[in-house]
């Protein structure tokens, strides 16, 4: 079996970071918006899920979650958002939008592996 593939889509490039870090035993492709996030989807259509940030330039998560779950071929992806403390309101949009889980910052490895189990 191959190794589970991530697109992470956050604008902080820390964030990037810690995933490299948490997630070294899959592999792990990184978009800084929305925009990005959506181009590097059509160059790798085996990602099996997509953890992505809300508050972003050019396109937000929000926007990016309505064109995946717009679009036939993607609106399966599962989406884990990346949630922001005192953004309780967007994740619940997220949520509501289609997004199968979300992961509350700050968060640890077993915290996140438990939600990548999930799915
Ligand atoms: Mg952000």
């Amino acid at each position: 079996m191959s190794r589970k593939k991530f697109l992470v889509i956050d604008d902080s490039k820390l964030i990037h970071k810690m995933f490299n870090v948490m997630l070294r035993q899959y592999e792990v492709v990184h978009a800084f918006d929305g925009r990005e996030g959506l181009q590097l989807l059509g160059q790798h259509s085996d990602v099996d899920a997509i953890l992505l940030d809300i508050n972003m330039p050019n396109m937000n998560g929000l926007e990016f979650l309505a064109t995946v779950k717009a679009d036939s071929g993607l609106a399966e992806l599962p989406v884990v958002i990346i949630s922001t403390e005192g953004k309780e309101e967007d994740t619940a949009r997220a949520m509501a939008a289609g997004a199968s889980a979300y992961i509350k910052k700050p968060f640890d490895h077993k915290q996140l592996l438990d939600v990548i189990a999930g799915l």
